[in-house]
């Protein structure tokens, strides 16, 4: 293992570059659903995904978002500036499905009245509880009104990705986004952004990763559909 390993998830491998100065995230092929319950290997999985994520953030950087984005180094990983991570999954949603349908009842698919912003703890044994608010500051995840910036840029972010999907014709339904602090102390968007952390739709087809959660066919074929569509967006 190399001196300048920092950490290995389910799907991503972050190392700090040669030059000490970022990260290097590798993208796996490896593809799972239910907290780690189901896992598979899906060739070209880690290239799909590390280029969408790469092209998307880019897009994001140019709207003035502060993503964690410096270079795409084909075919699967990502240069990104070094974040201290916060545990949490923050979830936009504009349309009801997935664990809010689970919780709280409704028709998938059915619109919210305006984007719903939810907390979880990022816990794979504690299986990501919901957490409201105030449990952040309990917890000593983040105060209130680190809370409310990150609400406030989640919204924003999620909108612009929607507005660019929608110029293509498809439909954002939901959204996960983690965010961490970078060295001038201010909070950026880090992980991914990619099929396996949305819900994107078009007439009903689905081209995320309840494909697989679902076991309804070959992920991938659709995931390739949507890098062909980031593929709009320069680097
Ligand atoms: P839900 O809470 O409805 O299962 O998920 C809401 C959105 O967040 C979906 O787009 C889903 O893909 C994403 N999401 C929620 N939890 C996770 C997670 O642990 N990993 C990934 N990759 N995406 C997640």
């Amino acid at each position: 293992m190399s001196d300048r390993f920092l950490y290995e998830g389910k799907t991503k491998i972050v190392e700090i570059s040669e030059d000490g100065q970022n990260v290097i995230l590798t993208f796996k092929d490896d593809i799972t659903a239910g907290d780690g319950a189901k896992h598979d290997v899906m060739s070209s999985k880690g290239l799909f995904c590390s280029e969408i994520t790469a092209r998307l953030m880019q897009y994001l950087n140019t709207k003035g978002v502060n993503t964690m984005f410096l270079n795409y180094l084909p075919p699967n990983k990502i240069r990104a500036k070094k974040l201290k991570m916060i545990p949490l999954e923050v979830i936009v949603r504009f349309k009801k499905a997935g664990s809010f349908v689970r919780r709280y009842g409704g028709t998938e698919g059915e619109d919210l009245p305006s984007p719903l912003v939810e907390f979880t703890y990022k816990s794979d044994v504690m299986h990501d509880p919901l957490v409201c608010v105030e449990h952040l500051e309990v917890m000593g995840i983040v105060n209130k009104s680190i809370a409310e910036k990150i609400i406030e840029e989640a919204k924003k972010t999620a909108m612009l990705l929607k507005e660019f999907f929608s110029l293509h014709t498809f439909e954002l339904w939901d959204i996960k986004f983690e965010y961490g602090v970078d060295e001038d102390g201010n909070i950026c968007l880090g992980d991914e952004i990619s099929p396996d952390t949305m819900r994107l739709r078009k007439s009903g087809e689905i081209f995320d990763k309840d494909i697989y959660r679902r076991d309804l066919g070959n992920p991938m074929e659709k995931y390739e559909v949507v890098l062909n569509i980031c593929r709009s967006i320069l680097l």
